[in-house]
């Protein structure tokens, strides 16, 4: 193949879609069994309730639009349905509880969870091969882009350069109830507590009204404990009950690690390009990011520079 793309969150696909559209051939390679990659939804099974097959996402809790290109896409994605606008009012929560509701941008959310965005997003004309755990750069491509994580990263491309940017870890915890009982919210932003940062609520967010919280760990406590994160159950539950004054208990829960869930902060640069221009490295700690849009951003960037280089022009990175 001459271009391969490794990584199957939103950044690769929007790189390697650019290639297709340039007229490069594509392999996309990931080691997940779907594509998404932080934009991950987990299907309910085995919970005992009647949510089982509901999808629930467990990364990324929504996006937002800024860019004019990204907006023309959600757009594009809105009209087909894949996207829903979902709400630009959030909670704030306090030691004491909830303290205020606050708003902001336009917070987008998918009906049949985020990573059917990705998943629907992928140009037909792109090979996609899943279930890859790629452990070395292959010999047989052009050119190679890296989408994901810098760390991830520099596992198979000792060339690129450390970058000061660090990495939070997120343990999210998905809460499945018999039935709502808490007051209405879309989504709670804790302030102040060493064991949530966040809840959503993904039936609000989804919008099928399902009774189930997803809540995120306070980074400290969720680095204490990536290498067993049912350890932390106990006191999310807790967090989400004390904060929504919720009486009940959910009658399933479950606890996902994210070891580079989101990086503190994020390059103006759109990628990374090696001198002699064959390995490319995007994802959301470049286009100005931490988030979905920068990764999206970031990703078609890559995907255009590297087709021009196939081209003939000279690949820059800004
Ligand atoms: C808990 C959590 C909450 C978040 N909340 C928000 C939010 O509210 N709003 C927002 O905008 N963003 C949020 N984010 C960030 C958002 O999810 C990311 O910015 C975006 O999804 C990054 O996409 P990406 O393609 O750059 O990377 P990823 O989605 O991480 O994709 C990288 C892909 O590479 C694959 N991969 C890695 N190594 C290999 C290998 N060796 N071989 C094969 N495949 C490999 C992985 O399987 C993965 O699919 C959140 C993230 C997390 C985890």
């Amino acid at each position: 193949m001459p271009a391969t793309v490794i990584g199957g969150g939103i950044s690769g696909v929007a790189c390697a879609n650019a290639l297709v559209a340039a007229g490069v051939d594509v392999h996309l390679r990931d080691r997940g069994r779907r594509l998404g990659g932080r934009m991950a939804s987990r299907t309910l099974r085995d919970t005992g309730t009647s949510y089982d097959g509901r999808a629930v996402d467990i990364g990324a809790s929504y996006f937002t639009a800024r860019d004019p290109s990204f907006i023309a896409q959600v757009k594009t994605w809105t009209a087909a349905g894949t996207v829903r606008e979902w709400t630009d009012a959030f909670h704030v929560a306090g030691p004491s509880g909830i303290e205020a509701v606050r708003s902001g941008p336009m917070r987008y959310a998918a009906p049949r969870g985020l990573r059917t965005v990705v998943e629907d997003m992928v140009d037909p004309r792109v090979r996609v091969t899943s279930d890859d755990d790629v452990a070395a750069l292959p010999d047989d491509a052009d050119v190679i882009a890296l989408c994901m994580p810098l760390p991830q990263a520099r596992r198979l491309h000792a060339g690129i350069p450390e970058s000061p940017i660090v990495w939070e870890p997120v343990i999210a915890v998905t809460c499945v109830f018999e039935e709502r009982d808490w007051m209405e919210i879309d989504g709670v932003f804790v302030n102040d507590d060493p064991v949530l940062t966040w809840i959503a609520d993904d039936g609000r967010r989804r919008g099928d009204d399902a009774p189930v919280l997803v809540a995120h760990v306070h980074p400290v406590l969720s680095a204490g404990h990536l290498a067993d994160p049912s350890a932390v159950v106990p006191q999310a539950v807790a967090g989400v009950r004390r904060t929504l004054d919720i009486g009940a208990y959910p009658a399933w829960v479950d606890a996902h690690r994210w070891t580079y869930a989101k990086p503190l902060d994020a390059h103006e640069d759109p990628f990374w390009l090696s001198d002699d221009g064959r390995v490319g490295v995007a994802g959301d700690m470049w286009a100005d990011g931490p988030r979905v849009e920068a990764a999206w951003l970031s990703g078609s960037a890559l995907g255009a520079a590297l087709a021009a280089r196939m081209a003939g022009a000279s690949p820059h990175s800004r």
